[in-house]
């Protein structure tokens, strides 16, 4: 999957609809399409990586800032206190569907280990 298909891509360069909470020069955040908790939030770097084996592409900056945003819109988003969780599915045994690496906030129910 190249970065002209990539869904993830397509939301970044504003070719498909998505529910922006944050986005900065180098990361976006927006809501999941299908919700799995009262608050299910994708943060994604604005450049394609397809997961965890393509991070060392991200500089060291950006991929602290996942983390930043993924804290700062759990914290807008009012699921501090209760707490969240902060999942990344990586490659096909854990799930993952979408190869452009994101970092799921999941907050405003009790979350389980799957
Ligand atoms: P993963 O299984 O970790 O790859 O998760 C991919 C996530 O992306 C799923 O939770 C989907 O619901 C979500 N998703 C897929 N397409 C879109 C989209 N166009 N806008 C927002 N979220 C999406
Ligand atoms: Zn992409």
């Amino acid at each position: 999957m190249d970065e002209k298909d990539c869904i993830f891509c397509k939301i970044v360069r504003k070719e498909m609809d998505s529910k922006v909470v944050y986005e900065d020069d180098e990361v976006l955040a927006f809501e999941d399409i299908n919700g799995r908790a009262p608050v299910h939030l994708l943060v994604i770097p604005k450049q394609h990586v397809a997961n965890l084996e393509e991070i060392g592409a991200l500089s060291d900056t950006v991929t602290k800032r996942l983390f930043e945003v993924s804290s700062e819109v759990a914290r807008q988003h009012g699921v501090t206190e209760g707490g969240y969780a902060v999942r990344i599915n990586n490659g096909s045994d854990a799930g993952q569907e979408v190869f452009h690496l994101h970092l799921h906030v999941l907050g405003g129910k009790r979350l389980g280990m799957p």
